[in-house]
C-alpha cells in the first residue's frame, strides 16, 4: 500500500492559526507586539526570497517585522552594532541573521552576537548546548519542524531506530539531539558515510536533509517506514525536488513528506512560533517552549 503523505502545509496552517491566536491573546493582555528583526547582507536571490517569505509570514500572524538591509560589503562590525543596538529594542523580540553570510563575515562572531534570549533561530551557542543538555529556548526551525510533523501524525519515537541523513549544524544535528532527547535510537549519517544504505534499511524513521536529489532509493528504505524529506534541490528543468526518490520511495514507505509541501511550510511556521513564545517570555506569561532556565543557568556539581 502506499505511504500517507504528510500534507505540511495543512499542519503548518494549523499551527499559524494558533499563533495568530496567541498574538490576539497577547496584545489583549498585556499591550505587547511581537516583533522580528530580519536581518538580510548581499543580494542573493535565494536568501531575499525568504526573506520575503518570513515577513510576509509575520504579517498575516500579526507580528511586526522588522527588516535590516545591508550591502555584500559591510563591515562585522557596523552588522554587531545593529545587533547590539535590535538587542536592547524592546519591541524586537527576535532577531534572525539570514545565512549564509558573505565569506569575509565571520559568522560565528555574529550569531554569538544575539542575544540568547531573542535567538529565535536557535543558532546561539548557548541555545545550541541547551539542545545538547536536553532543554532549550528556541529550538532550530526546521528540525523543530519535524517534530511537530511527527507529532501531528502521532508517530512514536521513543525507542525507534532514526536515521538522520546529513550532520550539519543547522539541520541534521540539532535533528539528532531532539530525536535523541525524545528517547529515540539515533545514527547519524553524512557525506564520508561507508555504504549509507546499511544505515537507512534499518531505520523506522528516517530523516534526510543531505542536498542531494534522489539520494535516497526504494532499496534503501524499510517497508514500513517514515520518510521525512528535508532536501530542497532546484532541477535543470527548474522543478524543486527533495532528496528522495518520491514516487519510488511512497509505494514502500508508511508515511512520507512531499517536496514542496512537506518540511518547508513548518520551517518558516516555527520561526512565528519561537517569536512568539519569546515575546510571551518577555511579558511574563509562561508557554509550551518556555524551559526551565534555573536548571539551565545551574552550576555543575
Ligand atoms: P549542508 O550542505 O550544510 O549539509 C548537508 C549535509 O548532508 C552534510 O552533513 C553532508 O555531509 C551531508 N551529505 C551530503 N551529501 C551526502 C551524501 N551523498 N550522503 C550522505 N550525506 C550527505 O545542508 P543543510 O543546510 O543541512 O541543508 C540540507 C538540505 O536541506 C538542503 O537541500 C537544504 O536546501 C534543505 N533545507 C531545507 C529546509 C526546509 O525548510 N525544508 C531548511 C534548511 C535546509
Amino acid at each position: 500500500m502506499a505511504a500517507k503523505i504528510i500534507d505540511g502545509k495543512k499542519v503548518a496552517a494549523s499551527i499559524r492559526l494558533e499563533c495568530k491566536a496567541r498574538v490576539a491573546s497577547l496584545r489583549e493582555r498585556t499591550g505587547v507586539v511581537p516583533g522580528l528583526a530580519v536581518i538580510l547582507v548581499g543580494d542573493n536571490p535565494a536568501s531575499a526570497l525568504y526573506v520575503g517569505n518570513k515577513v510576509k509570514a509575520c504579517a498575516e500572524a500579526g507580528i511586526r517585522s522588522f527588516r535590516r538591509q545591508f550591502p555584500a560589503d559591510i563591515d562585522a562590525d557596523t552588522l554587531i552594532a545593529t545587533i547590539e543596538s535590535l538587542n536592547h529594542d524592546p519591541t524586537v523580540h527576535g532577531i534572525l541573521v539570514q545565512l549564509p553570510l558573505p565569506e569575509h563575515i565571520d559568522m560565528r562572531r555574529v550569531l554569538k552576537t544575539i542575544d540568547v534570549a531573542k535567538d529565535v533561530d536557535g543558532f546561539h551557542l548557548y541555545n545550541v548546548g541547551g539542545l545538547v543538555v536536553g532543554d532549550t529556548i528556541f529550538p532550530p526551525c526546521t528540525p523543530y519542524g519535524v517534530v511537530r510533523l511527527l507529532e501531528y501524525e502521532n508517530i512514536p519515537v521513543e525507542g525507534r531506530n532514526v536515521v538522520v541523513v546529513g550532520a550539519s549544524n543547522i539541520v541534521g544535528k540539532p535533528m539528532a539531539l531532539m530525536l535523541m532527547q525524545r528517547e529515540a535510537t539515533v545514527s547519524i549519517c553524512h557525506a564520508k558515510t561507508r555504504d549509507l544504505a546499511q544505515f537507512t534499511i534499518l531505520a523506522d524513521i528516517l530523516v534526510v536533509a543531505a542536498g542531494k536529489p534522489n539520494l535516497i532509493l526504494p532499496q534503501m528504505v524499510r517497508s514500513g517506514a517514515v520518510v521525512i524529506d528535508v532536501g530542497i534541490n532546484r532541477l535543470p528543468d527548474g522543478r524543486i525536488v527533495g532528496d528522495v526518490d518520491f514516487e519510488g520511495v511512497r509505494q514502500k514507505a508508511a508515511y512520507i513528506t512531499p517536496v514542496p509541501g512537506g518540511v518547508g511550510p513548518m520551517t518558516v511556521t516555527m520561526l512565528l512560533f519561537n517569536t512568539i513564545t519569546s515575546a510571551e517570555r518577555t511579558a511574563g506569561i509562561a508557554s509550551r517552549a518556555v524551559v526551565k532556565e534555573e536548571v539551565l543557568l545551574e552550576p555543575e556539581g
